[in-house]
């Protein structure tokens, strides 16, 4: 029998899978793959549940519910003060996770160019590659995450047709600065080329620091498609709503990519994720301040069971580098152990690489409640704790 599509049948599942299969196997507390432990708001759910039984189940409009538009393009002037026409440039698509592959299906031909910055989300390399573009990878170093000026600039020429920017970034928690959204700017205007901007977290951002869409630049406003998802905003990751903002020229084509992917999303889930866009503001600092509060509990929790941890500005995720508890730097076997003997689940660094990764790192989720929290903690502190004894009692032994 001929074999199948190449790229995809030798693309593994996707490590949030495995590990959450492994936490569920180990009855681990699952700070891998992130999602939170908490629906979102009452209100929201409600709109959905009554919006089952109002009598508009069948297809809603290829772009998404006019509702959902108009919500979209309201939330991009209020919170960014961008103009966006509720009509022509927005799509609904199912997650962000459509919405990303439906921007590159609508930017790029084969042997295009695209600029990806590692550690990169796992949609995105195998989409570029699908579509026969060319990835041009840009590496970010830790501990501190920044721009590499120099090697972007020297990833970008003739064919590049895009850059993917993940900003608030999974898996590192980094925010990249008005200066860092400034030099890409340039970059854009000075080869010609578009951006597709996955903003899931563009409300999970701490500290006092406030999301900066890169469309919000001068310049920018026709370069970008600029993705939100309904899962992160309102903690309903299960939901599935994502939408994407950009000019009438582009978004018509990704309308195009949408129509032949799902062609539409739930009628009624669009129409709740309405209403919660149109929140008042203290919902939306009442999301980012509760999640702030999560990672800094985590954060003293893991410093005290012994892991260094790195700042993350932004998103579900904190980074911990654990070679202080294991000198191997295999990040993947690390998670293993972690997940089947100290009954905590999290993901490998190493997973957001295409080649040699940094190997002492691993991502834990905070979005959790906090006596979760306490508990991973608990569990992780027991466990180097017992481990620690085990290599003391063999040292003294051997003296
Ligand atoms: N982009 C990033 C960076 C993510 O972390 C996620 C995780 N869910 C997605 C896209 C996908 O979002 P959605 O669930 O809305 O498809
Ligand atoms: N975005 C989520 C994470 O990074 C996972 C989404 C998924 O499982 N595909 O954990």
């Amino acid at each position: 029998m001929k074999p199948a599509n190449t790229l995809l049948a030798q693309t593994g599942t996707t490590i949030f899978t495995v590990m959450s299969a492994l936490a569920t196997r180990h009855q681990a507390i699952n700070l891998g793959q992130g999602f939170p432990d908490t629906d979102g708001p009452e209100d929201v759910l409600d709109a959905a549940a009554a919006a089952l039984r109002d009598g508009r189940n069948q297809y809603p409009p290829l772009t998404g519910v006019p509702e959902l538009r108009a919500a979209v393009a309201a939330a991009n002037k209020r919170f960014y003060g961008l103009d966006i026409d509720a009509d022509t440039e927005v799509v609904v698509t199912s997650g962000a996770t459509e919405a990303i592959t439906a921007s590159l299906m609508a930017l790029l031909n084969p042997g295009d160019e695209v600029v990806l910055i590692e550690p990169l989300y796992d949609t995105y390399l195998p989409v570029v590659k699908m579509l026969g573009a060319v990835p041009r990878l840009v590496r970010l170093e830790p501990p501190h995450w920044d721009l590499p000026r120099a090697e972007l600039a020297a990833a970008f020429g003739p064919k590049t047709k895009a850059i993917v920017l993940n900003s608030p970034m999974n898996p590192i928690g980094k925010v990249f600065t008005a200066e860092e959204l400034g030099f890409i700017a340039n970059l854009l205007v000075q080869h010609d080329a578009y951006a597709v901007c996955d903003e899931v977290y563009e409300h999970l951002v701490f500290d006092g620091v406030r999301h900066l869409p890169l469309m919000a630049l001068p310049g920018m406003r026709d370069r970008c498609l600029r993705i939100g998802s309904a899962g992160k905003t309102f903690s309903l990751t299960g939901w599935k709503v994502g939408y994407v903002s950009g000019p009438a020229a582009l978004i018509g084509v990704v309308a195009k990519a949408h129509q032949n992917l799902t062609f539409t999303t739930a009628p009624n889930l669009q129409r709740a994720v309405a209403v919660g866009l149109a929140k008042d503001d203290a919902y939306f600092a009442g999301l980012s301040g509760d999640l702030q509060a999560q990672r800094d509990h985590l954060v003293a929790g893991l410093t005290r069971a012994g892991f260094r941890t790195l700042p993350s500005g932004g998103s579900y995720f904190v980074l911990a580098d654990f070679s202080a508890l294991d000198a191997d730097g295999d990040d993947l076997a690390f998670c293993r152990r972690l997940t089947e003997a100290a009954g905590v689940a999290a993901i490998p660094l190493s997973a957001f690489y295409v080649g040699a990764a940094p190997r002492h790192h691993v991502r834990f989720a905070f979005c959790k409640r906090v006596a979760v929290l306490d508990e991973a903690i608990a569990r992780l502190t027991r466990y180097f704790y017992a481990e620690q004894t085990k290599a003391d009692a063999t040292l003294t032994a051997a003296e």
